[in-house]
């Protein structure tokens, strides 16, 4: 699949060149634009969203349903 995003200078496609991880749900996007007269490269994040999983993770197994507001 290709990965495409228009230029918002020439409005012709840009073209996703390279990803960068950041963080488990944070990448960077390097985008080239195809019209060579143009050529602009431009940087997009990709954050995926909500960045939690459905169903909170225990932390060290130490459950927390004893804990109470004072
Ligand atoms: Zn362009």
């Amino acid at each position: 699949m290709r990965f495409t995003i228009a230029c918002p200078h020439c409005g012709a496609r840009g073209i996703a060149r390279a990803m960068e991880k950041e963080s488990d749900t944070l990448w960077m996007i390097d985008f080239q634009c195809d019209d060579v007269t143009c050529g602009h490269t431009y940087r997009t994040r990709l954050e995926m969203f909500p960045p939690e999983t459905p169903i909170p993770r225990r932390e060290g197994g130490v459950s927390r349903q004893f804990q109470f507001l004072v």
